[in-house]
Protein backbone atom coordinates (compact mmCIF):
# COMPACT_ATOMS: atom_id res chain seq x y z
CA UNK A 1 0.00 0.00 0.00
CA UNK A 2 1.04 3.48 -0.49
CA UNK A 3 0.39 6.23 1.40
CA UNK A 4 -0.73 9.01 0.70
CA UNK A 5 0.82 13.06 1.50
CA UNK A 6 -1.90 13.30 3.97
CA UNK A 7 -1.77 10.05 5.30
CA UNK A 8 2.53 10.58 5.61
CA UNK A 9 1.70 13.73 7.62
CA UNK A 10 -0.85 12.71 9.49
CA UNK A 11 1.47 9.49 10.74
CA UNK A 12 4.50 11.09 10.61
CA UNK A 13 4.90 10.46 14.74
CA UNK A 14 4.58 6.55 14.36
CA UNK A 15 6.44 5.89 11.03
CA UNK A 16 9.30 7.78 12.74
CA UNK A 17 9.18 5.18 15.37
CA UNK A 18 11.57 2.42 14.33
CA UNK A 19 9.38 -0.71 16.19
CA UNK A 20 6.56 1.09 13.89
CA UNK A 21 7.99 2.71 10.52
CA UNK A 22 5.79 2.47 7.32
CA UNK A 23 5.50 -1.18 7.72
CA UNK A 24 3.74 -0.72 11.14
CA UNK A 25 1.57 1.71 9.96
CA UNK A 26 0.25 -0.27 7.03
CA UNK A 27 -0.31 -3.13 9.10
CA UNK A 28 -2.63 -0.41 11.76
CA UNK A 29 -4.51 0.08 8.79
CA UNK A 30 -5.26 -3.01 7.74
CA UNK A 31 -6.01 -3.99 11.20
CA UNK A 32 -9.48 -4.38 13.21
CA UNK A 33 -10.13 -4.01 16.68
CA UNK A 34 -13.55 -4.71 18.53
CA UNK A 35 -14.53 -2.42 21.56
CA UNK A 36 -17.09 -3.47 24.24
CA UNK A 37 -18.83 -0.62 25.04
CA UNK A 38 -18.61 3.27 24.46
CA UNK A 39 -17.90 4.31 28.21
CA UNK A 40 -15.88 5.39 30.18
CA UNK A 41 -12.76 2.86 28.97
CA UNK A 42 -13.98 2.50 25.66
CA UNK A 43 -14.14 6.50 24.97
CA UNK A 44 -9.89 6.37 25.46
CA UNK A 45 -9.49 3.17 23.40
CA UNK A 46 -11.70 4.39 20.74
CA UNK A 47 -9.88 7.61 20.13
CA UNK A 48 -6.37 6.34 20.89
CA UNK A 49 -7.16 3.66 17.84
CA UNK A 50 -8.67 5.99 15.80
CA UNK A 51 -6.06 8.87 15.88
CA UNK A 52 -3.54 5.76 15.24
CA UNK A 53 -5.16 4.73 12.48
CA UNK A 54 -6.76 1.54 13.44
CA UNK A 55 -8.38 0.65 9.77
CA UNK A 56 -11.82 -0.80 11.00
CA UNK A 57 -12.88 -0.60 14.66
CA UNK A 58 -16.32 -2.35 15.82
CA UNK A 59 -17.66 -0.47 18.83
CA UNK A 60 -21.14 -3.09 20.88
CA UNK A 61 -23.29 -1.14 23.14
CA UNK A 62 -26.65 -0.81 23.40
CA UNK A 63 -27.04 2.45 25.45
CA UNK A 64 -27.86 5.95 24.90
CA UNK A 65 -25.83 8.80 26.07
CA UNK A 66 -26.90 10.09 29.67
CA UNK A 67 -25.77 13.06 31.74
CA UNK A 68 -24.31 11.03 34.10
CA UNK A 69 -22.36 9.40 31.75
CA UNK A 70 -19.75 12.73 30.85
CA UNK A 71 -18.31 12.77 34.01
CA UNK A 72 -15.52 10.07 32.30
CA UNK A 73 -16.98 9.25 28.84
CA UNK A 74 -15.19 11.54 27.02
CA UNK A 75 -16.06 10.68 23.47
CA UNK A 76 -19.72 11.85 24.48
CA UNK A 77 -21.21 15.38 24.72
CA UNK A 78 -23.72 17.13 26.16
CA UNK A 79 -25.25 17.83 22.23
CA UNK A 80 -25.54 14.04 22.36
CA UNK A 81 -27.45 13.24 25.25
CA UNK A 82 -29.92 10.66 24.13
CA UNK A 83 -28.53 9.82 21.33
CA UNK A 84 -27.17 6.03 20.58
CA UNK A 85 -23.64 5.80 22.25
CA UNK A 86 -22.35 3.74 19.05
CA UNK A 87 -23.78 6.47 17.01
CA UNK A 88 -22.14 9.28 19.32
CA UNK A 89 -18.98 7.46 18.68
CA UNK A 90 -19.14 7.16 15.24
CA UNK A 91 -19.59 10.90 14.49
CA UNK A 92 -16.17 12.03 17.06
CA UNK A 93 -14.57 9.11 15.10
CA UNK A 94 -15.28 9.98 11.21
CA UNK A 95 -14.02 13.82 12.49
CA UNK A 96 -10.78 12.36 14.22
CA UNK A 97 -9.89 10.08 11.33
CA UNK A 98 -11.40 9.93 7.85
CA UNK A 99 -8.94 6.31 7.47
CA UNK A 100 -10.71 4.62 9.82
CA UNK A 101 -13.99 2.84 9.09
CA UNK A 102 -16.30 2.40 12.35
CA UNK A 103 -18.66 -0.53 12.76
CA UNK A 104 -21.38 0.35 15.07
CA UNK A 105 -23.03 -2.48 16.97
CA UNK A 106 -26.07 -1.61 18.91
CA UNK A 107 -26.90 -4.81 20.64
CA UNK A 108 -26.17 -6.11 24.10
CA UNK A 109 -23.65 -9.00 23.86
CA UNK A 110 -25.09 -12.42 24.71
CA UNK A 111 -24.08 -16.01 24.59
CA UNK A 112 -26.16 -16.37 21.19
CA UNK A 113 -24.61 -13.38 19.09
CA UNK A 114 -21.38 -12.88 21.38
CA UNK A 115 -18.88 -15.12 19.23
CA UNK A 116 -20.84 -14.21 15.66
CA UNK A 117 -19.50 -10.52 16.47
CA UNK A 118 -16.02 -11.36 17.72
CA UNK A 119 -15.08 -13.57 14.51
CA UNK A 120 -15.11 -10.79 12.46
CA UNK A 121 -12.09 -8.90 14.29
CA UNK A 122 -8.76 -9.67 15.04
CA UNK A 123 -7.95 -8.08 18.65
CA UNK A 124 -11.36 -7.37 21.67
CA UNK A 125 -10.59 -4.75 24.06
CA UNK A 126 -13.53 -4.84 27.03
CA UNK A 127 -14.27 -2.11 28.53
CA UNK A 128 -17.43 -3.70 29.98
CA UNK A 129 -18.42 -2.81 33.60
CA UNK A 130 -19.93 -5.79 34.78
CA UNK A 131 -19.13 -9.30 36.02
CA UNK A 132 -20.90 -11.16 33.23
CA UNK A 133 -20.02 -9.48 30.02
CA UNK A 134 -16.38 -9.71 31.33
CA UNK A 135 -17.21 -13.89 31.72
CA UNK A 136 -18.52 -13.71 28.15
CA UNK A 137 -16.09 -11.98 26.40
CA UNK A 138 -12.94 -13.80 28.00
CA UNK A 139 -15.37 -17.22 26.89
CA UNK A 140 -15.75 -15.70 23.40
CA UNK A 141 -12.45 -14.63 23.07
CA UNK A 142 -10.85 -17.93 23.70
CA UNK A 143 -13.41 -20.49 22.05
CA UNK A 144 -12.74 -18.18 18.69
CA UNK A 145 -8.68 -18.16 19.69
CA UNK A 146 -8.58 -14.34 19.96
CA UNK A 147 -6.44 -11.71 21.84
CA UNK A 148 -8.18 -9.90 24.55
CA UNK A 149 -6.98 -6.72 26.10
CA UNK A 150 -9.18 -6.62 29.16
CA UNK A 151 -9.52 -3.32 31.89
CA UNK A 152 -11.18 -2.11 34.69
CA UNK A 153 -12.35 0.42 36.93
CA UNK A 154 -13.63 1.39 40.19
CA UNK A 155 -13.86 4.10 42.85
CA UNK A 156 -9.78 5.09 42.46
CA UNK A 157 -8.47 1.66 41.25
CA UNK A 158 -7.98 0.32 38.14
CA UNK A 159 -6.68 -3.10 36.46
CA UNK A 160 -5.21 -4.42 33.64
CA UNK A 161 -4.64 -7.44 31.60
CA UNK A 162 -4.52 -9.38 28.45
CA UNK A 163 -5.51 -12.73 27.72
CA UNK A 164 -4.11 -14.16 24.63
CA UNK A 165 -4.74 -18.04 23.57
CA UNK A 166 -1.86 -20.09 25.04
CA UNK A 167 -1.47 -18.00 28.40
CA UNK A 168 -4.11 -17.93 31.12
CA UNK A 169 -7.47 -16.44 30.29
CA UNK A 170 -9.88 -14.26 33.06
CA UNK A 171 -10.91 -17.59 34.77
CA UNK A 172 -7.36 -18.77 36.00
CA UNK A 173 -7.89 -15.44 37.64
CA UNK A 174 -11.03 -15.18 38.81
CA UNK A 175 -13.30 -19.00 38.65
CA UNK A 176 -16.97 -17.70 38.58
CA UNK A 177 -19.23 -14.22 38.64
CA UNK A 178 -19.47 -13.56 41.74
CA UNK A 179 -23.21 -13.55 43.03
CA UNK A 180 -24.96 -10.98 41.84
CA UNK A 181 -24.94 -7.60 44.09
CA UNK A 182 -21.97 -8.78 45.63
CA UNK A 183 -19.97 -6.69 43.90
CA UNK A 184 -20.01 -2.83 43.79
CA UNK A 185 -20.23 -1.28 40.46
CA UNK A 186 -19.70 2.04 39.15
CA UNK A 187 -22.73 3.45 39.62
CA UNK A 188 -23.24 2.17 43.13
CA UNK A 189 -19.79 2.82 44.37
CA UNK A 190 -18.67 5.54 42.08
CA UNK A 191 -15.30 6.04 39.99
CA UNK A 192 -13.18 9.27 39.71
CA UNK A 193 -13.44 9.92 35.76
CA UNK A 194 -9.98 10.34 34.82
CA UNK A 195 -9.17 6.91 36.13
CA UNK A 196 -10.87 5.86 33.14
CA UNK A 197 -8.41 7.69 31.17
CA UNK A 198 -5.46 6.34 32.54
CA UNK A 199 -6.52 2.82 32.11
CA UNK A 200 -7.84 3.35 28.71
CA UNK A 201 -4.41 4.89 27.15
CA UNK A 202 -3.01 1.75 29.11
CA UNK A 203 -5.64 -0.41 27.24
CA UNK A 204 -4.87 0.82 23.55
CA UNK A 205 -1.54 0.81 23.99
CA UNK A 206 -1.85 -2.87 24.50
CA UNK A 207 -3.85 -3.42 21.53
CA UNK A 208 -1.60 -1.64 19.52
CA UNK A 209 1.40 -3.33 21.06
CA UNK A 210 -0.73 -6.76 20.37
CA UNK A 211 -1.73 -5.61 16.59
CA UNK A 212 2.00 -4.69 15.85
CA UNK A 213 3.80 -7.49 17.62
CA UNK A 214 6.36 -5.01 19.09
CA UNK A 215 7.50 -5.37 22.70
CA UNK A 216 6.33 -8.19 26.08
CA UNK A 217 3.05 -8.96 25.63
CA UNK A 218 1.27 -8.22 29.00
CA UNK A 219 -0.48 -11.61 28.24
CA UNK A 220 0.49 -13.62 31.67
CA UNK A 221 0.14 -10.47 34.00
CA UNK A 222 -1.99 -8.40 35.54
CA UNK A 223 -1.45 -4.16 36.25
CA UNK A 224 -3.41 -3.12 39.63
CA UNK A 225 -3.30 0.97 39.38
CA UNK A 226 -3.82 2.85 42.74
CA UNK A 227 -4.61 6.22 42.00
CA UNK A 228 -4.78 7.33 45.44
CA UNK A 229 -1.17 6.02 46.77
CA UNK A 230 0.10 6.45 43.04
CA UNK A 231 1.51 2.86 42.68
CA UNK A 232 1.18 0.45 39.58
CA UNK A 233 2.03 -3.34 40.81
CA UNK A 234 2.55 -5.71 37.75
CA UNK A 235 1.43 -9.13 39.29
CA UNK A 236 2.29 -12.80 37.17
CA UNK A 237 -0.74 -14.79 36.50
CA UNK A 238 0.05 -18.34 35.67
CA UNK A 239 -2.94 -20.42 33.44
CA UNK A 240 -4.48 -22.62 35.79
CA UNK A 241 -4.51 -26.17 34.62
CA UNK A 242 -7.83 -26.62 36.17
CA UNK A 243 -9.54 -24.20 34.69
CA UNK A 244 -13.00 -25.32 33.17
CA UNK A 245 -12.01 -23.22 30.04
CA UNK A 246 -8.11 -23.33 29.19
CA UNK A 247 -6.89 -25.59 31.89
CA UNK A 248 -5.69 -29.50 30.81
CA UNK A 249 -9.48 -30.59 31.27
CA UNK A 250 -11.63 -27.82 30.04
CA UNK A 251 -15.32 -28.25 30.76
CA UNK A 252 -16.30 -24.89 28.71
CA UNK A 253 -16.84 -25.80 24.75
CA UNK A 254 -19.74 -23.31 23.72
CA UNK A 255 -21.37 -20.23 25.75
CA UNK A 256 -24.39 -21.92 26.67
CA UNK A 257 -24.41 -21.55 30.31
CA UNK A 258 -24.10 -18.24 29.93
CA UNK A 259 -27.31 -15.80 31.27
CA UNK A 260 -28.43 -13.00 30.28
CA UNK A 261 -25.64 -9.76 30.63
CA UNK A 262 -26.16 -6.51 32.91
CA UNK A 263 -26.07 -2.82 30.53
CA UNK A 264 -22.59 -2.07 29.80
CA UNK A 265 -21.68 1.17 31.07
CA UNK A 266 -17.86 1.13 32.18
ZN1 LIG B 1 -8.17 -20.04 32.03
Amino acid sequence: MDFTEEQIHRYARHIILPEVGGIGQEKLLGSSVLVIGAGGLGSPVILYLAAAGVGTIGVVDDDDVELSNLQRQIIHATSRVGSAKVDSAARIVADVNPDVRLVPIRARLDKDNARAIIRDFQVVADGSDNFPTRFLVNDACRLEGKTLVSAAILRFDGQLATYKPGGPCYRCIYREPPPEGHIPTCSSAGVLGAIAGTMGAMQATEVLKELLGIGESLSGKLVIYDALSVTFRTVRVPRDPGCPLCGDHPTIADLSAHGSTANVCG
